[in-house]
């Protein structure tokens, strides 16, 4: 284990974010991780204390360290505010959106799913360049928006796909487009990805098959188990990552991490539950599954070897589970369980 710090920014974020931190930092301390936190705000949190969803303050900290830990965000309804996930992906060019699935509770309606989905985060029809077109007396008659997909965006997220696929070992990469009907807009996507794989760095370094996102969708539901990474545009990713999310018990057991040239930033994919925040019932297991994320990407493979484990224990062996998985653990229950796990591994 290396001893030196590491800086990073971390930001509790909305309604249970707070909750769910503090699990995940009682583990990490458990782990005996070195980072050492600037502590910032965003979302709600960030209006409310410095008048900003996103503070200066807050992209200063990311700038220096690069690396960020984040609960979920809420945008603030009126007040004209853009997302602050979104400005986050622009800001620091966060192109690469990685959603493992990984089964953790067995016994499921799907069983051992183990696939990834990498999603360009900056482009495509997701840009939001969007308006209504007049006809007449209907100032709504049309409704239009634009996709864009560059070389060198889709380049960029495919290099990163594959170099991933072979880090991690990936056997198959299932590139998902829909370049029959958007022959321009995905078929650069899906173009630009056979043209690398012919690079020796890749080819034959991993299968790469390509494939229609619609029957993508209906081969997920009918056997996931042939798929390992999929790797897609915008769109296409949003939807195909929820849908594996669902695979494996839903977006309470689902992580993200956000890649790109300037910076990494880790979080769990659900939102900030206001129904439930401040009850202290909240599954830091997504968060948690975040933070192993991030511990490989800070190369401490060890300790997010023994935090997956720990986590896989506390739910299966000891069978401490929250509400939402049917247990009737509390998150702070939840948390001495599994820091005694952790504890145990040491
Ligand atoms: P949500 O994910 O917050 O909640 C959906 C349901 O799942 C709720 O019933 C909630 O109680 C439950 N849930 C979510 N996470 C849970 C957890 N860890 N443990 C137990 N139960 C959990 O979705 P929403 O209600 O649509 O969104 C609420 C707010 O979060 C919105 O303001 C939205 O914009 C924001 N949001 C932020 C992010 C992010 O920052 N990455 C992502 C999604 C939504």
């Amino acid at each position: 284990m290396t001893t030196s710090s590491i800086p990073a920014t971390l930001i509790a974020g909305d309604g249970i974010g707070p909750e769910i931190v503090e699990a995940t930092l009682a583990a990490f301390d458990a782990l005996k991780v070195p980072f050492e936190w600037d502590r910032q705000i965003a979302g709600l949190g960030g209006v409310q204390q410095a008048g900003d969803p996103l503070p200066a303050a807050t992209l200063d900290s990311i700038r220096r360290t690069r690396l960020a830990l984040k609960g979920p965000l809420e945008t603030p309804s009126g007040g004209g505010y853009r997302s602050s996930n979104v400005r986050l992906r622009e800001e620091f060019q966060l192109y690469a959106n990685l959603r493992p699935a990984l089964t953790v509770i067995p016994g499921g309606r799907y069983d051992k799913i183990d696939l990834v989905v990498v999603r360009e985060n900056l482009e495509g029809l997701y840009i939001g360049h969007e308006h209504y077109v007049r006809i007449d007396d209907d100032p709504h008659a049309v409704g239009m928006a634009t996709g864009i997909n560059t070389r060198q965006g889709c380049h960029r997220l495919l290099e990163y796909a594959f170099d991933t696929a072979i880090a991690t070992g990936r056997k198959k990469v299932t590139l998902v487009h829909k370049a029959n009907i958007m022959k321009v807009l995905t078929g650069l996507f899906l173009e630009t990805g056979l043209r690398l794989y012919e690079e020796p760095r890749y080819k034959g370094k991993f299968e790469l098959e390509t494939m229609i996102v619609d029957a993508c969708a209906m081969k997920l539901v009918l056997n996931p188990w042939q798929f390992d990474m999929l790797v897609t545009t915008n769109l296409f990713g949003d939807i195909l990552s929820d849908l594996v999310a669902g695979l494996v018990g839903g977006l309470g057991m689902a992580p993200g991490a956000n890649i790109g040239a300037d910076a990494a930033i880790f979080e769990a994919v659900h939102g900030s539950a206001p129904d439930i925040a401040g009850k202290g019932i909240a599954n830091p297991t997504a968060l948690l599954l975040a933070g192993a994320l991030m511990l490989d990407h800070c190369k401490l493979v060890d300790q997010a070897t023994r935090l997956r484990r720990a986590i896989d224990e506390t739910l299966n062996i000891d069978k401490v589970r929250t509400g939402d998985l049917g247990g009737t653990a509390n998150t702070a229950a939840f948390t001495k369980a599994l820091v005694a796990r952790i504890a145990g591994a040491n």
